[in-house]
């Protein structure tokens, strides 16, 4: 500041649920450290926060109070970046620091405390002390001093010095890797003199160890040749460009992606990669390392803290071109974006469903747009949504139509289930498992729903066991012996009588996917049998296990949740067995069908992929539900065409735009009396604003009741968006809800349950 009589003041946003930001006066000393993007800590009430500075401000009345610290050397975001923060935060109207918050890696976290230092005069003063903040790693790095003393020295010092000889320097967990060198070891060395050490940082690099061959790309066909055509004009633009890569499950739009990447990055610029979690497998890593020489970071919630860490600082440093990550990679520290790919676009995964409700998949656009980059979502399934905003010509439109190399399309067929419910495979299920096995391929079984049985139901009393804070049954897991909540966990052992009413006469009832791998087991004793599903895959690197059994041929059969359906490229699988099309179909929510559709078009997409043809045979209680039956014909757009009519008809996306207001509570009467004060506001002030909202509910939500918490569900459907946030904003900024009940507002909600 050049006018010490003025103060130096700054906008900071503090990460706490409210939605204004603040003014301070920053002293004279700590100016220079101040800018925008780094953290500072700040008086609070009576409390001491972390904040995140927004930029100058302007005093407010009349007291400022002063900045205590400034806590990064270096900014976290950039002014565009916050940018890309603001816009969220006003879409999907949730506090501007709390969406910072979740924007910065896990662990950066830094809290303060108070602790006492003795001075020397005998007194004490009570000091501030910051903790939490992740720690970077570094490691000692070993150098010999003298050359070649080995003669003097016995067998393990001497290879140690002859090593470093030959390399100049080495880590000390190299050494130990390569020497078998200890710290005592090399602590006498240094001690001697023979080696020198220097600690420098290192990064922890989950790919460290593995060697990537270069692959030798493909030849592309027309349909990709002319997609990267398009993609190419429009990346010379270096403006925004987006596009929708509709492609049949095996029509190679990976291929597409890595090729406009590679363009991008002779562009100089850089690609940001989204794939939905679970189909962030090494397999898809190792198509981008072996192709890529530059810098390649990756984002997922498999990480521990200190590699998702690493890998963020490696990116806000500029040292990599590709970031490759789940849902929450789109607010990644890339600069210079050039191209945005979201893959799988259709997932649901993309939707963070509970505190910041963002949509990745949404926010790529918005991300694309602000970088002026081009943005593809690709899907072999696109939703409704997407699929109407490229008719409309809102998104470009690419189309692969066929599978590479020509490769057919499986054969699919319905097996109708009707009267049959006892059966977990129907004899043809069971006779083609069979004969896929006799000719050495491998089969996917699907089965969206995990566990052994899905609930437990006394013959006598008709008691079933639910969970006591969930409003849904308990579905028995056998190998734990325990029946078991899949929203909140609570676990009781199998109870060997009714609780209810003593009676020994309890079945278990419903089919998961471990009741489905016993059956597998019993039938063909010889097949080599797999399970994926959260059960099976919940350590580290299981998933990865797994998967590389499939396409290793140590698999025959895999039996499977959606985790099985998703981009997965298994040239070996000839045979796809849904044991069950109807989970999705039955739920209360007006994205079922697409959801069915989605996810059994995909399975379908899972066979046939090699050499051989595949076949799909699908059991289902609803054979002529076009979600099910449009599906099993590889027909999207039969499909589109009667999803679109439903949609219009009942007034939902594309045609309306929506917004739930989720209240909950742990007293029943509480959240209803709150539902209604807020639907009665909202209708107040629909008609104050001359706001053409539709108000629905309050209703009791699909899944009434979820870890103890009540929920009620108001429903806001609009034809146009501007309107929708106008009310939205103004309930926001006058609702006056008891504090004993919790109020989401979610934007363009995924699901409603
Ligand atoms: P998708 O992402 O559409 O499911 P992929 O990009 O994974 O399809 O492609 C499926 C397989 O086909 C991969 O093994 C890929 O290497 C291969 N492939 C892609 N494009 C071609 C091509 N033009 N010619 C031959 N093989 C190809
Ligand atoms: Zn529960």
């Amino acid at each position: 500041m050049t006018n010490p009589t003025l103060p130096h003041i700054i906008d900071v946003a503090v990460p706490l649920p409210l939605d204004a930001t603040f003014s301070y006066a920053v002293p004279p000393e700590l100016v220079p450290l101040v800018t925008t993007g780094v953290r500072v800590l700040v008086p609070f009430g009576k409390r001491k926060l972390t904040a995140y500075v927004l930029g100058t401000g302007e005093q407010r009345g009349e007291e400022v109070r002063q900045v205590i610290a400034v806590l990064d050397p270096e900014p976290l975001f950039t002014a565009q970046e916050l940018e890309f923060f603001r816009w969220a935060a006003g879409y999907y109207l949730h506090p501007l620091g709390e969406v910072i918050k979740s924007a910065l890696p896990a662990g950066i976290n830094i809290m303060s405390r108070k602790q006492n230092r003795r001075e020397p005069n005998g007194g004490t003063v009570a000091e501030e002390v910051l903790t939490g903040g992740r720690r970077v790693k570094t490691e000692m790095f070993y150098r010999p001093v003298m050359p070649q003393p080995t003669g003097v020295l016995r067998e393990k010092p001497a290879r140690i010095m002859t090593f470093l000889g030959a390399q100049g320097e080495a880590s000390a967990s190299r050494l130990r890797h390569e020497c078998d060198a200890d710290a005592a070891i090399l602590k006498r060395l240094r001690e001697r003199g023979y080696v020198s050490a220097i600690e420098r940082e290192v990064y922890r690099d989950p790919f460290r160890a593995e060697v990537f061959r270069h692959d030798t790309p493909p030849a592309l066909n027309d349909s990709q040749a002319s997609a990267i055509d398009r993609l190419t004009a429009a990346l010379k633009g270096d403006a925004f460009a987006p596009f929708l890569l509709h492609g049949v499950t095996g029509s190679g739009k990976t291929e597409v992606y890595l090729r406009a990447i590679a363009e991008v990055i002779d562009r100089g610029r850089t690609a940001l990669v989204l794939v939905p979690e679970i189909a962030l497998t090494p397999q898809l890593v190792r198509r981008f390392k072996s192709r890529f020489d530059c810098g390649i970071a990756v984002l997922h919630s498999g990480l521990s803290d200190g590699e998702r860490f690493d890998e963020w600082r490696r990116i806000r440093r500029g040292e990599v071109s590709i970031v490759i990550g789940a849902r929450s990679a789109i607010f990644a520290p890339l600069t210079r974006i050039g191209i945005i790919v979201v893959d799988e676009e259709h997932d649901g995964s993309y939707k963070q469903s509970e505190g910041f409700r963002y949509n990745a998949r949404d926010l790529a656009l918005v991300r694309g747009k602000q970088a002026g980059a081009c943005v593809i979502l690709g899907s072999a399934t696109p939703l409704v949504t997407s699929f109407h905003a490229a008719h409309s010509g809102r998104l470009g439109y690419l189309q692969l139509p066929r599978r590479v190399r020509d490769l057919p399309m499986p054969e699919v067929r319905l097996l109708d289930v009707r009267g049959k419910k006892n059966e977990t495979f129907l004899p043809e299920m069971a006779a083609a498992i069979d004969l896929n096995f006799a000719c050495g391929g491998q089969s996917l079984l699907f089965l969206n729903r995990r566990g052994f049985a899905t609930y437990l139901v006394c013959n006598d009393s008709g008691h079933v066991l639910r969970c006591p804070n969930c409003s849904i049954t308990l579905t028995y897991h056998q190998r734990r012996g325990r029946h078991v909540c899949h929203y909140c966990d609570y676990a009781i052992p199998a109870p060997s009588v009714c609780p209810e009413c003593g009676s020994v006469e309890i079945t278990l009832l419903g089919c998961g996917t471990e009741r489905v791998e016993e059956e597998v087991r019993t039938l063909f004793p010889a097949a080599r049998v797999g399970r994926m599903d959260r059960d099976t895959t919940s350590g580290k690197g299981a998933h990865a296990r797994v998967l590389r059994g499939v396409e290793e041929g140590t698999v025959d059969i895999l039996v499977g949740t959606q985790m099985i359906a998703k981009g997965h490229d298994f040239p070996g699988v000839t045979l796809v067995g849904v044991v069950s099309a109807d989970a999705t179909l039955n739920l209360p929510d007006f994205r079922a069908a697409e959801r069915t559709f989605q996810l059994i078009s995909q399975v379908i997409g899972r066979a046939g992929r090699g050499d051989a043809p595949g076949t799909v045979l699908i059991q289902t209680m609803n054979p002529d539900h076009y979600a099910v039956s449009r599906a099993a014909a590889h027909d999207f757009a039969g499909f589109y065409g009667e999803e679109l009519e439903f949609r219009r008809e009942a007034g939902y996306p594309p045609f309306t735009h929506l917004a739930a207001l989720v209240l909950s509570g742990n007293g029943a009467e509480a959240v209803d009396q709150a539902a209604s004060v807020a639907s009665s506001l909202l209708l107040r002030l629909k008609k104050e604003l001359k706001s053409r909202v539709e108000v629905l509910g309050p209703v009791v939500a699909p899944l009434a009741k979820i870890r103890g918490r009540y929920r009620r569900q108001i429903l806001l459907k609009s034809a146009g968006r501007t309107d929708l946030h106008r009310l939205l904003a103004a309930f926001r900024g006058s609702a006056v809800i008891p504090a004993t009940v919790r109020i989401a507002i979610d934007v363009d909600p995924v699901d409603m349950l």
